[in-house]
């Protein structure tokens, strides 16, 4: 199963296959949890608000797989 790595969201995919998942959690990642910061983010990137508070620009695919346990 597929569900959110951030921490204090909830979201779980529900999908029909792990693919399937994966596409709803990259597109549920973008939508709740990409926001515009004022540093250039290259072509590409995504930026993620760390639990310190701290941006990390990263890829979409690294965003998937963010994990900051
Ligand atoms: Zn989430």
């Amino acid at each position: 199963m597929v569900r959110c790595r951030q921490r204090d969201c909830g979201w779980v995919a529900i999908a029909p296959s792990e693919r399937a998942a994966w596409k709803q959690y990259e597109a549920h990642v973008l939508r709740e949890h990409v926001e515009a910061v004022e540093t250039d983010v290259p072509d590409g990137c995504v930026q993620i608000r760390t639990d310190d508070g701290e941006w990390k620009t990263m890829s979409p695919e690294e965003a998937l797989e963010f994990d900051d346990d």
